[in-house]
């Protein structure tokens, strides 16, 4: 796979990203001593002795070498800190998209300075015959029928990116300047190019150096092709490197039958890794290959066995690899794909009509990391992939990239294996012993030296915002988790205020209270005395405290209504713009004055149509100035909290652009709507407390003839495939769309890496490095049975959402229907061999009617209801920056009966026993009035008391005499002294853990207004606008068999 479009890396390594925090976990060095198996097994404990020692230990024990200074101090570049450049393409945008619809907008991608592949011709043809209303290459077009996803699809485009116009930043002097270039269609086409370097247009690509490129290092097409020409030679490399004997993860020496890995000999390499030789599968039949998995090859009528929706949690397919390939792969939390076994083909791939695609989540915390530091890292030279797993090691010298084939050595200092401190054996280093790992960056992966931690808090304080009460909360939490803001000594932090004006605070030490400096000029905002306002926070902390306990009442009689966010913003981006850092901006209502001021557009009795609602921004104010941000490594974090429209279409962008994320507080009160001040509270907790890593950048790199061409997800695209990440934080997921660009039919393995560069809080540059390992198949049954039916679901409404922008919503709507019926008639046509009646899925594929049903039912896609377009938006940055499991339960909620929790089957996690109910389908079949049913929507709890409900849960459990004293508001169960209590509390504050947003409990009785919500998360009963799911199979049936 090339990938024509990538600047030639100059060869030095790639870098990651940041993080901090928990250090328990994730600081863990490899030093010596023992170790365990790795991460997947996640047994390694602090206790272990690995633990113990400083980085830099390690190195030290090797042989002495050539190795790159090591300077405290690196290229720290001046005018090439950041360099944003080339390309640029939003989230969702496409580099080479056959798969959409042709509609102009998506078309127009393909010009100008954004290189193009080459399309199959099986795709061209499909490219252009594809009919709207799908995502999948030769859909087949859907006749209109009485049925309600069937809309014709609006013609009108809007455009939803930002004109290009030249622009120039001032103010600070190191500031590069950018300037917007476009050519082709203004609207798609803009390019951010540094300006002093003349684009080199060969290949109408940009050669321009990247310094992010330079840094982590380019794709394949950086390097001409040492990939092996003969396939044989693929195959027969002499022994692989994984396929270890068993007892070979216990770092004890192998004792069993181990043999020395140079004395296994796969005579067909890859193959050896799988237990049924995939040889013989290609062969026949569409039952080949998943002997495992025996239920896996159930072929299942959907309209006889209708409950399908397992009582546990769904588990991802786990991928058809030898079990010493699979032992070692990525954890599917961390990194998944929407099929486990890859199609050797595009062409197979298209008759599938399944999207093919990663799921990641890729700074997940996680309870054990292992963190390598040392001053080599090993990657190829060729394409830049780091060492893993899933490479061969021809022998102890020399070891081959899983990606691009490439020979490389294994270099002197990494045959010492520093965990068994044996030299002479690089298979068992632990960068070749886990797919998720992390390494300490020398100093050629920094640009600049590692960025202090920088915290700008921006809040409105005009009379609306004043009334909302929001402030009490905000600088309440704030002064709380002051000293537990990730950082170090060089932490800074500042804050600015704004209603028609903006006002600075000087922080300097020595102060005796902060100063408050009001500029009244918007038009050409100006900083009062910079150096001040940012602050060291260990310095100033009592100043900072200070403010935080007078910010709150300094406003309060103000009549001041109007608002100028978006010059407030533009000040705060001259402040940062010299480190660089997180800005987190309060707004409680439509910026109504300077740049970036809007006007309401949404219209209530429209609120229902699926027609000309406004999905796009109005102006691209807030994009550009996401951009600007991006240039200079500020992540813009937008906490929404207000009660009339504000245009989230429009703000959004100064979030999703620059890699933040967006918080929304709808109707916040802080007497009116006391569950949204507890929401806040929880939220902020996590978002202040939670990891962050700083001025990072992510690649996603796979195995050569596969190619990525749509990102999905907060952040910007450089120069191709680069994305950029000012900030990157736990809670962040990321979808990207592929396809196979050339034959694999000479190979049985395919991998996929992400890399993240980043800085932590404590000043370390990081990389975070996963690898995910799959098996190449050449049916069109193995595909379908390897299918992953939630990430498919996740990949799909990600493709949605960006239907819904640049198309309509409902032809993202009729998408989504498509692609069931796409995949199922592809699955009867052309694998069942004989046609019965009824409705015949794949196992692997049982629940993708209902997904997409409750896809359609969720709140970004659904018509018919009374959903505010700021509601609806919101939604939609959901699905693109959550990660896949959030989604799922947002999308179709977990429904427990809880009024009858036993410790049968309970976890039981440090002390606590977590009840563990069954999970049910989502009808009103499955609930009765005599018990209470608990509702896991991911962002919101309901428990549904039935009026029958037993005295025993309502004294017990509610702390209530009888059903008419159930509180018509009630979001909190009282801890009470009884076992029943107290599991049900264990259980719901399990759910809770981890979650990105503080899940909100609502107890609801029989009339409670709550009620509707419960009964509209039922996806699979009918509503007034939408089928049932047993509707929603027939009309499936009906066009499946067509
Ligand atoms: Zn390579």
């Amino acid at each position: 796979m090339s990938q024509p479009g990538i600047p030639i890396s100059g060869g030095a390594p790639a870098g990651l990203q940041a993080q901090n925090g928990a250090a328990s976990a994730s600081g863990s060095l490899y030093t010596n001593g023992p170790v365990q198996n790795t991460l997947m097994s996640s047994q390694v404990s602090v206790s272990q002795g690995y633990n113990s020692q400083l980085p830099g230990s390690y190195p030290h024990l090797i042989p002495a070498k050539t190795l790159n200074p090591v300077s405290g101090q690196s290229n720290y570049g001046g005018s090439q800190t950041v360099s944003p450049l080339s390309n640029y393409q939003g989230p969702g945008q496409t580099l080479y998209r056959p798969l959409v619809a042709s509609n102009p907008v998506t078309t127009s991608l393909h010009g100008g300075s954004v290189p193009r592949m080459p399309l199959p011709t099986s795709q061209n043809a499909a490219a252009t015959s594809m009919p709207s209303g799908s995502f999948l290459p030769g859909a087949s077009v859907q006749p209109p029928s009485n049925w309600q996803y069937n809309y014709p699809s609006t013609g009108s485009q809007t455009d939803h990116c930002p004109r290009a116009s030249s622009q120039s930043l001032s103010g600070n002097t190191n500031l590069t300047t950018h300037q917007y270039v476009s050519s082709g269609d203004p609207s798609l086409q803009n390019s951010f190019i540094k300006s002093g370097i003349t684009p080199n247009t060969n290949n109408g690509s940009m050669v321009v150096h990247n310094s992010y490129d330079e840094i982590e290092g380019g794709g394949f097409s950086a390097t001409p092709q040492h990939t092996n020409k003969n396939p044989t030679m693929n195959r027969s490399v002499g022994y692989s490197y994984p396929s270890l004997p068993p007892g070979y993860q216990n770092t004890a020496p192998p004792s069993t039958t181990a043999m020395p890995p140079s004395s296994l000999n796969y005579p067909s390499g890859p193959q050896g890794f799988n237990q049924t030789p995939l040889g013989a599968n290609h062969l026949t039949t569409s039952m080949s290959g998943l002997s495992l998995h025996p239920e896996g090859l159930r072929v299942i009528n959907l309209l006889q066995e209708r409950n399908m929706l397992p009582s546990t949690p769904l588990q991802p397919p786990v991928p058809n690899l030898h079990e010493d390939i699979q032992k070692l792969n990525c954890n599917p939390e961390l990194f998944r794909c929407t099929l486990t076994s890859i199609p050797q083909t595009q062409a197979l791939l298209n008759k599938a009509k399944l999207p093919l695609g990663l799921l990641l989540h890729p700074f997940k915390d996680l309870v054990q990391l292992p963190v390598v530091t040392s001053s080599t890292i090993v990657r190829c030279r060729s394409c830049r992939t780091y060492i893993n797993p899933f490479v061969s090691f021809l022998d102890q010298r020399r070891w081959k990239c899983n990606l691009c084939y490439r020979v490389n050595d294994v270099p002197e200092e990494f045959m010492y294996n520093p965990l068994t401190r044996v030299y002479g054996e690089p298979h068992r280093r632990p960068e070749v012993q886990n797919a998720t790992i992390e390494f300490m960056a020398p100093s050629e992966y920094m640009l600049r030296p590692p960025q202090p931690p920088v915290y700008l808090f921006v809040f409105d304080v005009s009379h609306n915002a004043v009334e909302t009460g929001y402030l009490n909360t905000v600088c309440q939490s704030l002064l709380d988790n002051l000293d537990l803001l990730p950082g170090n000594t060089r932490t800074k932090i500042g804050f600015i205020t704004f209603d028609s004006t903006i006002h600075f605070y000087s922080l300097q030490e020595g102060l005796s209270q902060p100063q408050m400096l009001i500029v009244s000029d918007i038009e050409d905002v100006f900083i009062p005395m910079p150096e001040n306002l940012l602050v060291n926070l260990n310095e100033s902390k009592e100043l900072v405290q200070d403010l935080l306990k007078t910010l709150p009442q300094m406003f309060t009689k103000t009549l001041e209504t109007q608002s100028a966010l978006g010059p407030a913003l533009q000040a705060a981006f001259k402040l940062m713009s010299p480190t660089g850092g997180r800005m987190s901006v309060f707004q409680t209502q439509l910026p109504t004055l300077g740049v970036g001021a809007l006007r309401p557009r949404e219209e209530p009795n429209q609120r229902s149509s699926a027609k000309e609602i406004h999905l796009t921004p109005s102006t691209d104010f807030y994009k550009k100035l996401a951009l600007d941000c991006s240039g200079q490594q500020v992540a813009v974090d937008l906490f929404l909290l207000s009660g009339q429209y504000s245009d989230l279409a429009s703000l959004g962008c100064i979030s999703r652009y620059s890699a933040g994320s967006v918080y929304y507080y709808p109707s916040y009160h802080h007497q009116q709507n006391p569950v949204q001040v507890q929401k806040l509270q929880k939220e902020l907790q996590r978002y202040l407390t939670r990891k962050i890593g700083f001025e990072a950048v992510m690649r996603i790199r796979c195995t050569k003839g596969l190619s990525i061409h749509t990102f999905h997800g907060n952040f910007f695209v450089r120069s191709t495939d680069l994305l950029s990440l000012p900030n990157v934080n736990p809670d962040a997921g990321y979808a990207v769309q592929m396809s196979v660009e050339e034959s694999l039919t000479d190979t049985q393995l395919v991998s996929f890496q992400s890399a993240l560069l980043y800085t932590s809080s404590k000043g370390e540059r990081r990389i975070r490095v996963h690898t995910l390992c799959l098996p190449v198949v050449s049916t069109l049954n193995e595909v379908f049975l390897g299918a992953d039916v939630q990430a498919i679901a996740g990949l799909l409404a990600n493709m949605a959402v960006d239907r819904s922008v640049t198309a309509s919503l409902s032809d993202a709507r009729d998408a989504l229907v498509n692609a069931v019926i796409d995949s199922l008639s592809a699955y009867r046509s052309s694998v069942l061999s004989n046609q019965q009646p009824g409705l015949m899925v794949p196992f692997s594929l049982r629940l993708f009617p209902l997904f997409v049903l409750a896809l359609l039912k969720q709140k970004s896609f659904q018509t018919g209801t009374n959903a505010r377009l700021d509601e609806r938006i919101f939604a939609m940055c959901q699905v693109k920056n959550q990660p896949l499991v959030y989604l799922m339960l947002t999308t179709h909620p977990s429904l427990y009966r809880v009024d009858n929790l036993s410790d049968e089957g309970a976890l039981n996690i440090n002390d606590r026993t977590i009840p563990q109910p069954s999970i049910l389908q989502l009808s009103v079949e499955k609930l009765s009035r005599d018990g209470a049913f608990l509702m896991d929507a991911g962002s919101v709890l309901m428990l549904w008391v039935g009026k029958n409900c037993g005295q025993n849960f309502l004294s017990r459990v509610l702390g209530v005499q009888n059903y008419a004293l159930i509180p018509q508001t009630m979001t909190d169960l009282p801890e009470l002294d009884t076992p029943e209590s107290a599991r049900i509390i264990a259980f719901i504050s399990w759910l809770r853990e981890q979650r990105p947003l503080f899940p909100i409990l609502y107890v609801i009785r029989d009339e409670s207004p709550m009620k509707a919500n419960f009964l509209q998360n039922m996806v699979e009963d009918r509503t007034e606008s939408a089928l049932s799911y047993y509707e929603f199979l027939l009309h499936i049936q009906q066009q499946v068999n067509k």
